[in-house]
């Protein structure tokens, strides 16, 4: 059973459930889960951005005012 140490768990992991993966100090062993799950928050990322961005589309828009005067506007 061959293991590697894995640069981002600093761990051993089986070498079967690693990648060499490149980094700016050159090539490090990184488990497959870790790969995955850095993809999935980087899609969290990139859908947090996209909503942002909506947002601030809609902050631009000459509608906005009035939008949040009725969001502002709760019943008693
Ligand atoms: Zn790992």
């Amino acid at each position: 059973m061959e293991l590697k140490f894995c640069y981002y768990c600093r761990v051993d992991h089986l070498r079967h459930r690693m990648c060499l993966f490149m980094t700016r100090q050159g090539p490090r062993w990184r488990c497959q889960e870790s790969i995955a799950g850095t993809r999935v928050s980087q899609a969290e990322r990139d859908a947090f951005g996209q909503r942002q961005s909506a947002i601030n589309q809609q902050m631009k828009s000459p509608l906005s005012p009035y939008l949040s005067r009725l969001r502002h506007a709760q019943p008693l």
